[in-house]
């Protein structure tokens, strides 16, 4: 290595100084999100005193994060995430979930660490790392393709999914009210909104009853802060694809608030994503689709692939095209990995690359970088074995929420890649809900996980390099 004339010292200090990684955090409601930030804001403020919780991240293994506080930056508008609460949640007799994200929050920590490299050392001791975290509701990317379609085509592709398998008997109150005002008939904004809140209760049937994920427009079911509650007043009707909806009718009136919803809800949020983020974790609860069946694995697989587009890279990148992105390192990540014993946990790494492999290679060309992990945000079980049958069998042993003895849980084999059809003939195991660990109320002593650091490592190795 060259060696550095001291004049350049202080640019290269400067450099080191200010780092920033702003980091988005997404998944479709309940897939861990809160679970993680909490667990990433707490493990990172306790990698100070408590190294060796975190030994796959370079970093904290080498002992060279040497201060992480919280911050708060002045003016910011976006609501906190409540990092006080979820961790006293962890620390109350007994431990309890916190609850769950529903809105567009933000965390800021900043973290002094010592660089690894001999420029590093040589530019004075140490460099600070502001990370900003964007916990939003993954149901909002779900709104990507909205964007490319018009209002007949949204409506002819979303009304010919809600008459098919699993959404058919919860779709028949919305569809029977659509029947009986048509598109052509005069507008009339009353029916207008109660179409809307039965289209919205059919959403939430899907979601609550079978576990469907494809479910949109995604601020239907996660508004989030809207001021205008009317923005959402819509719904797909059956109208001709090419068709101009006649002026005054119950179809212009729908379409002209599909139209305002995009430009004025999707868009910007888009631009914030692109514009904002340089990093992005996609949590999701690969088990419970398992666990929920064929068309509910099979949605998520539709509901991912949506996601996907978002984060596609190379010259077909819609981010970049439509917003001019800046995201160079997306992990895919299966959550509540510690429902499973590790040999399934490597089967679960493996489902969840497989879902995600054709944009791991296209991001490799366009030189970003895509991976696919397995992860337990917060740890809940050990390993263990039993015999069934004869069998030595893996199993894991958690005390399940409001429990009093733990159980020993055998979830069955995690398929590797998606599953055939006779996979499907018994229903997975249903997956209990665990207590968490209680934890220290004060940062020092982290939370149990299951490849965190590794997360970490992907997303801010560099950073902290
Ligand atoms: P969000 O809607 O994405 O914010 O989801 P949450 O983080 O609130 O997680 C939803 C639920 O999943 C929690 O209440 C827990 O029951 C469960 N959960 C989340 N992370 C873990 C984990 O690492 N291990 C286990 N066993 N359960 C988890």
């Amino acid at each position: 290595m060259r060696p550095l004339r001291p004049n350049r010292l202080p640019i290269l200090t400067g450099l080191l100084h200010d780092r920033s990684v702003r980091l988005a955090v997404t998944g479709l409601s309940g897939s861990g999100k809160t679970a993680f930030i909490t667990s990433l804001l707490d493990n990172l403020l306790s990698a100070v005193g408590r190294p060796a919780r975190l030994p796959f991240l370079r970093a904290a293994a080498e002992r060279r994060i040497i201060a992480a506080r919280l911050s708060a930056p002045d003016g910011e508008t976006v609501a906190r995430f409540p990092v006080r609460d979820t961790i006293a949640a962890l620390a109350a007799d007994p431990p309890h979930w916190p609850p769950s994200t529903t809105d567009l929050r933000r965390a800021d920590l900043l973290l002094r660490f010592t660089p690894a490299g001999f420029i590093g050392r040589a530019a004075g001791g140490t460099a600070k790392l502001g990370l900003e975290i964007l916990d939003y509701p993954g149901e909002w990317l779900l709104d990507l393709p909205l964007l490319g379609q018009s209002f007949p085509e949204w409506s002819r592709a979303t009304l010919d999914l809600a008459r098919r398998g699993l959404r058919a008997p919860l779709a028949r109150d919305w569809l029977d009210f659509v029947a009986r005002h048509p598109a052509e008939g005069a507008a009339d904004p009353e029916a207008a909104r109660q179409a809307h809140d039965l289209y919205r209760a059919f959403l939430a049937a899907c979601r609550t009853q079978e576990q469907l994920s494809l479910l949109q427009p995604g601020r239907f079911l996660n508004p989030g802060q809207i001021t205008d509650p009317s923005l959402l007043w819509f719904c797909p009707v059956p109208v001709a694809i090419g068709a101009q909806a006649q002026a005054g009718s119950m179809a212009a009136l729908m379409e002209a608030r599909f139209e305002v919803y995009k430009r004025v809800v999707v868009q910007p949020f888009f631009v914030q994503l692109a514009r904002g983020v340089d990093r992005q974790i996609v949590l999701v609860d690969v088990l419970r689709a398992l666990n929920a069946g064929a068309e509910a694995f099979a949605d998520q697989r539709l509901a991912l692939e949506t996601i996907l587009a978002a984060f596609r890279f190379g010259r077909r990148s819609l981010l970049r095209l439509l917003f001019g992105a800046r995201i160079d390192r997306v992990l895919f990540a299966a959550t509540k990995a510690d429902h499973v014993p590790a040999l399934q946990r490597d089967h679960l790494e493996g489902l969840m690359a497989n879902l995600v492999a054709v944009p791991t290679l296209r991001a490799q060309r366009a030189r970003a970088r895509v991976a696919a992990t397995a992860l337990a945000s917060i740890r809940c079980t050990e390993d263990g074995t039993d015999v069934i049958d004869g069998h030595k069998v893996d199993v894991v042993i958690g005390l399940p929420e409001g429990g009093h003895r733990r159980i020993r849980f055998f979830p069955g084999i995690v398929p590797v890649t998606p599953p055939p059809e006779d996979f499907w003939g018994e229903r997975f195991t249903e997956f209990p809900v665990f207590q968490p660990p209680r934890i220290a109320p004060a940062a020092g002593d982290g939370v149990p996980h299951i490849n965190l650091d590794k997360t970490l490592d992907f997303l801010l190795g560099d950073a902290l390099a």
